[in-house]
């Protein structure tokens, strides 16, 4: 049996999926990997961007964080590819219980996922660091120069920055998903980056499959690992 054929049979018999997805799914929308090797990382910039997209920066240099963050990280116009939909129909079909996102683009919503947990934030929530109201993406990313709150206060994207801590709820959540399912797909990630990397260590379940353009540090301990181009694998799932 081929590998897509297997990966449709652990699906077919899977009735308790977690999606675990980082940015690796959202190279198919055309939004860049910022840590891969052609990906923000490597563009020039007046600051690398780790250091930019840091809550100090935010804090002290607010003005070069939003220049960054309005040229670098503005994916409104960005839609579902082929992996988001494939997720939402597993969903509809009541197999999917939950998709568990590192991207911040709002992607698996956009597909009309209802579960999703986006453990590093999203570009399209906002709010005023002194009141606390919230904005849309579209205010953000339409405003001129530093987004300011009708009080006065700076808005602040809901994105989980350097030196911050990721959301403790959905964390906890996440890590029941992962620990209490059947069926665990990474999909787009090298799971390399703490803490969010360790939540695959808490999977207890039969299948783990692990679809990635490289190699990761699980990929020994998993029942299944595909290392191909995304439209290739989802064209075949798809079909
Ligand atoms: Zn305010």
């Amino acid at each position: 049996m081929n590998k897509i054929d297997k990966l449709k049979q652990i699906i077919k018999e899977s009735n308790n999926i977690v999606l675990f997805s980082g940015a690796g799914v959202s190279t198919l929308s055309g939004i860049k990997d910022f840590r891969s090797k052609d990906g923000l990382y490597n563009m020039k910039y007046k600051y690398n961007p780790e250091e930019i997209l840091s809550s100090y920066f935010f804090f002290n240099k607010t003005n070069d964080f939003y220049e960054f963050y309005k040229d670098k990280l503005n994916c409104l116009d960005k839609k579902p590819n082929i992996i988001h939909k494939f997720f939402k129909k597993l969903e509809d079909q009541n197999k999917l219980k939950c998709v568990i996102t590192q991207n911040i683009d709002g992607l698996h919503s956009k597909a009309g996922n209802k579960k999703v947990l986006e453990l590093h934030g999203t570009i399209y929530k906002n709010h005023c660091i002194n009141c606390n109201k919230e904005y849309s993406a579209e205010y953000v990313f339409g405003s001129k120069g530093i987004p300011k709150c009708e009080c006065g206060g700076i808005i602040k994207p809901d994105v989980v920055l350097y030196g911050e801590n990721l959301n403790d709820n959905d964390f906890i959540e996440a890590e029941n998903y992962v620990s209490s399912c059947e069926t665990l797909i990474v999909v787009g990630t090298s799971l390399s980056v703490f803490p969010v990397s360790g939540l695959v260590r808490l999977f207890r379940g039969k299948n783990l499959v692990i679809l990635n353009r490289d190699t990761t540090p699980f990929d020994s301990i998993a029942s299944l690992v595909i290392n191909d181009e995304f439209d290739k694998i989802f064209n075949e799932l798809d079909c």
